[in-house]
């Protein structure tokens, strides 16, 4: 079994290579962005909370976020593994994911972080705005506020693989495939 953790900020191609993973590996898929979204869109009591940080560019509270993925992971609990995509996004969400798969006899095997610079991010973002439909990606302050996010809370959740040995990057500059081929390597080695 493989837990995998994949780290990037806004943009930095997590969505396309982890659907590409997720069926090399047979992993289960657990992308807190989509989950919201879902929920949104369902218009549930977790949508409409979620909706106003997400509108904004912020996070959504680490408790209403923790309790989303323990049910997610209870629910599919004899999978394969786990591909997180998006979450763990602050050192309280790594610290609780570690304790829910320590509960379940689970535990992160490696996390991978995706590497893109910033200005390269906004222009992926505005680009995807034009057709994804996702209101986030439409307004660049709100783009720059979300990788600002992501450079204040979100980056400390590298140190705290690293410190578990965990930590691999993978540049996210390129032609997909080859990138694709290069996450590959890594998980191969986990
Ligand atoms: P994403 O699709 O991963 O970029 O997520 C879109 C938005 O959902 C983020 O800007 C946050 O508002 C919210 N979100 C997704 N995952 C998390 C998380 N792990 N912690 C807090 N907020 C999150």
């Amino acid at each position: 079994m493989k837990n995998i953790v994949l780290f990037g900020k806004p943009g930095a191609g997590k969505g396309t290579q982890s659907e590409k993973i997720i069926e090399k590996y047979q992993l289960t898929h657990l992308s807190t962005g989509d989950l919201f979204r879902l929920h949104l869109k369902e218009e549930t009591s977790l949508g409409k909370l979620a909706k106003k940080y997400m509108d904004e560019g912020q996070l959504v509270p680490d408790e209403v976020v923790i309790n989303m993925v323990q049910d997610k992971i209870q629910y599919t609990k004899h999978s394969n593994g786990f591909l997180f995509d998006g979450f763990p996004r602050t050192v309280a969400q790594a610290e609780a994911l570690d304790k829910m798969l320590n509960a379940n006899q689970m535990m992160i095997s490696g996390m991978i972080a995706l590497e893109v610079d910033d200005e390269e991010l906004v222009k992926r973002l505005l680009l995807r705005g034009e057709s994804s439909g996702r209101a986030d990606d439409k307004d660049e302050s709100i783009i720059r506020k979300r990788i600002e996010v992501y450079n204040e809370d979100t980056a400390p959740v590298a140190d705290y693989y690293k410190k578990q040995g965990k930590y691999n990057e993978v540049y996210g500059i390129g032609e997909i495939e080859e990138i694709f081929a290069q996450l590959c390597r890594v998980i191969d080695q986990l």
